[in-house]
């Protein structure tokens, strides 16, 4: 490999950080002062979707943004001095692996299910206590040969007790929570929701959004529009006829 493939895998290599950092949340909005959130956002948003949904460029993203955040975590990337080859991208097993680890420990998450992780140089066990109503974790100094993305779910050990169930009955998506009291994935969900509880409407009679049916308001709205034309009309008769 010569100096230009290096630098060549470096630029993907930092396109692919660049991506991770800018991951934006529920509401669109990123918030490049917490890499690491956006990182679980990231990682939450590939559990949700099938492997094989993906585009041909869209999964040569995904692979940047795996190897990336594997080889370098949440540091900037560079090139080590007296490498002769860099990393090659994790291929499509290798990835496929880790969407499968991913999805269980999301699932795992959200039911409160135990967690019990092995991978390499880091094994980790994790129990959701209701008493405490929170995940209790312990550390163990291990080797033991796993998955490829350990400082993925490093990350997320990190984060237990922020990782929520969005509390729309027909949303149920775990998120990653800024505020302590944050109750939904996003505003958009917690405005739903909180339109159907104040309108006390059945689940049945919601719309194809999943939203209350309107109240009162536009039909007002309408009666004023139509009322607003037929003065428009009035006033040139008027003007004739004097
Ligand atoms: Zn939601």
């Amino acid at each position: 490999m010569n100096i230009t493939a290096h630098e060549q895998w470096l630029s993907e290599m930092k396109n692919a950080a660049l991506r991770l950092r800018q991951f934006k949340d529920e509401n669109g909005e990123s918030n490049l002062q917490k890499p690491g959130d956006a990182v679980i956002r990231w990682a939450l948003s590939l559990a949700r979707l099938p492997l094989d949904d993906l585009s041909e460029s869209d999964f040569r993203n995904l692979q940047g943004e795996l190897t990336c955040f594997s080889t370098f975590e949440l540091t900037e990337p560079y090139l080590r001095k007296g490498v002769i080859t860099p990393g090659p991208l994790l291929g499509r097993e290798e990835i496929a692996h880790t969407h499968k680890w991913l999805r269980m420990m999301v699932e795992a998450i959200r039911l409160h299910n135990p967690l019990y992780f092995i991978a390499p140089q880091r094994e980790w066990f994790a129990v959701y206590s209701t008493e405490e109503q929170r995940w209790k974790t312990t550390y163990i100094e291990d080797t033991i040969v796993g998955p490829g993305a350990a400082p993925l779910f490093d990350l997320f050990r990190g984060r237990l007790d922020d990782l929520r169930p969005c509390k729309r009955s027909d949303c149920g998506q775990l998120f990653l929570r800024d505020r302590s009291r944050q109750l939904y994935c996003s505003k958009r969900h917690q405005w739903v929701d909180a339109q159907r509880t104040a309108q006390g409407i059945a689940p049945e009679r919601y719309g194809k959004r999943g939203r209350p049916p309107r109240m009162a308001k536009p039909k007002a709205r309408k009666r004023e529009h139509a009322k607003g034309i037929k003065r428009r009309n009035l006033k040139p008769i008027s003007t004739k006829r004097k």
